[in-house]
């Protein structure tokens, strides 16, 4: 758990101009064209906007999966389009979670291994990654769940193991690739509400791409993002999904 210490320093995102193009062939893709975004408090936040609008870039960016081409980048108080590889890779294991559509989990390794294995890969004693993973999977309703393999589980089940997984480290920043895309609804519903409480149990502040209204209307703000650039955010505040679906479609056009 977070003690109150690690509260106060909570420092959220900032990016200052970024800007990533793609060259792919002779053809050259701007895919973010110049991003500011400011987030300093913990919470359930969306990122909408039509396919190729570079949501999934932008998240590239921040997960340090991928480097700007400019622009500065921080994260929980630090400059991360200034990391070397190294410590990059070490970025992306400790201090941000990252969740994808497709889960992404280990097909020969149990949900117990999965969760556990960024930090066997980074260092922690191997009683105190169970433990913590143990008690995540508890959290997420898929405890009983431990000791088998993603193919045994349902898409929902494999999902709140990913969260698990991307929670090993305690992050204060977790972002999601449109993390129900491949669930039906009542999984896709019951992990939002999930998102929403690790939100505010954890104080951590989760960036979620989603196409999904029902998913928005969890958010506290949605970021609307057109052509590579955020073409606006609106509060969501009790919003329906109908005036939200109205909001988004609206935001950043004449
Ligand atoms: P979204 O997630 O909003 O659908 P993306 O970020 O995936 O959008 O893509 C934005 C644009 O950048 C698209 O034109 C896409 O084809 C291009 N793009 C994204 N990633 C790459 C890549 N690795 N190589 C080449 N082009 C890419
Ligand atoms: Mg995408």
């Amino acid at each position: 758990e977070r003690s109150a210490s690690e509260k106060s320093s909570f420092n959220g995102v900032e990016l200052v101009d970024v800007r990533k193009s793609y060259v792919t062939g002779d053809r050259k893709v701007e895919a973010v064209r110049g991003v500011n975004l400011s987030i300093h408090q913990p919470g359930l936040y969306a990122v909408m906007g039509p396919s190729g609008s570079g949501k999934s870039s932008l998240l590239h960016l921040l997960g340090g999966l991928d480097r700007p081409d400019s622009g500065t980048i921080e994260i929980s108080g630090r400059r991360i389009d200034a990391l070397g590889e190294q410590e990059l890779t070490r970025y992306r294991r400790r201090d941000i979670g990252i969740i994808f559509q497709q889960f992404n989990l280990l097909p020969t390794m149990t949900a117990i291994e999965n969760v556990t294995l960024p930090g066997v890969l980074d260092g922690m004693p191997m009683d105190e990654a169970r433990t913590r993973g143990l008690q995540l999977l508890d959290e997420l309703g898929v405890k009983p769940r431990a000791d088998h393999r993603p193919d045994a589980l349902s898409g929902g089940e494999q999902q709140r193991v990913a969260i698990a997984r991307s929670l090993l480290f305690g992050p204060s920043v977790v972002l999601a690739d449109e993390p129900t895309g491949s669930l039906d609804s009542a999984s896709s519903d019951r992990l939002w509400a999930l998102l929403d409480e690790l939100a505010t149990n954890r104080e951590v502040l989760i960036l979620m791409v989603t196409h999904e209204p029902s998913a928005a209307v969890r958010c506290g703000r949605v970021y609307v993002l057109r052509d590579g650039v955020i073409a606006g955010s609106f509060d969501v505040d009790g919003m329906d999904e109908s005036e939200l679906v109205h909001r988004a479609t609206h935001t950043g056009r004449s």
